[in-house]
């Protein structure tokens, strides 16, 4: 709880960075705690801080930060082109009929699949069938095991 609490907080008290190789654990005090995978680091291991959001160097973090990035400017493109009348996939042609179920774009037939898609419910994950374009499908490795 007292962890949590000072997770909140964004300051961990007296803590140790946690990252660093096997052999080579850091020894810098801790700053932040990482939003994904929830240990504290230092300044020199932080990869994205701002606001609420600390992240740390670690390459699974890394990868979701930028994956995050990625995905909105993914959005806003499909956004722009669905306003347009456009599928949005890039240089596709318009009456995108479907809808993505993940980001809720629009597409046509060829860039939109129906598959089983892992949505996590709590602590479990349960397979449903489900409309997702292209990129929504790709990030789910990412994301697996959040
Ligand atoms: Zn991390
Ligand atoms: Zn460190
Ligand atoms: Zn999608
Ligand atoms: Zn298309």
């Amino acid at each position: 709880m007292a962890l949590i609490h000072r997770a909140v907080m964004g300051m961990i008290v007296g803590q140790r960075c946690r990252l660093g190789g096997r052999f080579s654990k850091c020894a810098e005090l801790a700053e932040e705690t990482c939003q994904y995978c929830g240990r504290p680091f230092c300044a020199r291991h932080t990869y994205y801080r701002e606001g609420h959001e600390a992240v740390c160097t670690a390459s699974r973090c890394r990868a979701k930060r930028d994956d995050l990035v990625a995905y909105q400017a993914y959005r806003a493109a499909v956004a722009a082109r669905n306003r347009a009348g456009l599928c949005g996939i890039d240089g596709c042609g318009p009456h995108p009929a479907h809808e993505c179920s993940l980001c809720r774009g629009h597409f046509c037939g060829d860039h939109i699949r129906e598959r089983m898609y892992p949505f996590r419910q709590g602590w479990v994950t349960i397979e449903r069938p489900a409309s997702v374009c292209a990129r929504c499908w790709d990030r789910r490795k990412i994301w697996r095991g959040a």
